[in-house]
């Protein structure tokens, strides 16, 4: 027994595994469509001789998520459950799969079947290659209105001509990073989490696999439109102080027109006398000049806003309940009295 557990101890620490993080609110009725497609590719992986693990973040749902969720742990020894105190979205429960996962590498993945599972060979084999951040790049969506696509391919590019680090067009949270990679996101406990930047700013040896991004395979997306255009306000203003510069030139342009304007208001008046003042232009310009006013204000006033939530410090997410997977290979036999579905979280909860 004890010479068993050097052994798992030494290969453990020589290799690490790979754990698959799903994040997954309202996600009952997908779950039991993806599980037994990751289970056939983490056995594929295990003949490979990489052991994998399975995450499940249950992101404070609503529906039967968790219970379905235990339900899947109880019959394999390889998942994992955390679930959070309420909803804290996507990218915070992502930061707390990423906080529970240890040292394994990470492959990230969504609950409802759209980054197809069986693509995940193919993330590690360019992992075992040396890349830290391999993430896949949609070629296609299926299943998405095309006023998602436009607006998500015009995102993409404003995006990447706004940041100053590189945030890949077409590419959403499907991939993969290296521990090292892991350990690194986990340093950032900003909370404006816009992953996609995150991803970027860590930097490493990165490479884009691309894919055909898959139709949701039950149940409605979480993201409307209102989250959408949020989540982009969010992304720009958290890796950009662009908004803010073209508030600052916006303001000069109208200084510049209002100065050159007032020159010729005084020719005028001085060529040909002004016997009737501009009541139109008058409006125009007032309304102008107001309208220039309140963007620059609300522009600020975004950053702002974020400076606040900084300065809060509040934890980026609580954890309600935490069990770790209670083997690590397929086929073992699970560990008795691990049934830990309220035991205490290994990681920190606060922003370290
Ligand atoms: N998700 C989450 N918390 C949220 C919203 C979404 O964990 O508050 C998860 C969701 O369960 C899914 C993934 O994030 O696994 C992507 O969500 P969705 O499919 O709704 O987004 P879309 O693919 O439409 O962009
Ligand atoms: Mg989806």
């Amino acid at each position: 027994m004890e010479a068993h557990r050097t052994d798992e101890f030494a290969r453990r620490t020589q290799a690490p595994g790979l754990t698959v993080l799903v994040a997954a609110y309202n996600e009952a009725e997908a779950l039991p469509l993806l599980h037994p497609r990751l289970q056939a590719v983490l056995d594929g992986l295990a003949q490979d001789g990489l052991s994998g693990r399975v995450l499940y973040v249950d992101d404070g749902s609503r529906d039967a998520t968790w219970t379905v969720l235990q339900s899947i742990a109880a019959t394999d020894a390889r998942v994992a459950l955390l679930r959070l105190s309420r909803n804290f979205g996507k990218e915070a429960a992502l930061t707390a799969g990423l906080d529970h996962v240890g040292d394994d590498a990470v492959l990230i993945l969504d609950a409802d079947g759209q980054d197809p599972p069986e693509l995940i060979p193919q993330f590690v084999a360019k992992w075992r290659e040396g890349f830290d951040d391999v993430h896949g790049q949609r070629q296609a969506r299926e299943g998405e209105t095309w006023a998602k696509r436009a607006t998500a391919h015009a995102f993409y590019r404003v995006i990447g001509r706004l940041s100053r680090t590189p945030v890949p067009a077409d590419t959403g949270d499907f991939r993969l990073l290296s521990p090292r990679a892991v350990a690194a996101l986990r340093q950032l406990r900003e909370r404006n989490r816009f992953m996609k930047g995150l991803f970027g700013w860590v930097g490493f040896r990165q490479v884009a696999i691309p894919y055909v991004r898959a139709a949701r395979s039950a149940g409605q997306t979480k993201f409307n439109f209102w989250r959408l255009w949020n989540f982009a306000i969010e992304g720009i203003t958290g890796f950009s102080t662009a908004p803010l510069r073209a508030a600052t030139y916006i303001g000069l342009l109208t200084a510049l027109f209002a100065f050159l304007y007032a020159v010729w208001v005084i020719v005028k008046a001085l060529a040909w006398g002004d016997p009737v003042a501009g009541w139109p232009t008058m409006m125009v310009v007032i309304l102008f000049l107001g309208g220039v006013q309140l963007i620059a204000l609300g522009t600020i006033g975004e950053y702002l806003g974020r400076l606040y939530e900084e300065a809060k410090q509040r934890p980026l997410y609580l954890v309600d309940a935490w069990r770790p997977a209670r083997g690590v290979s397929s086929g073992q036999v699970p560990a008795q009295g691990h049934d830990d579905a309220h035991g205490t979280p290994p990681a920190r909860i606060e922003s370290a």
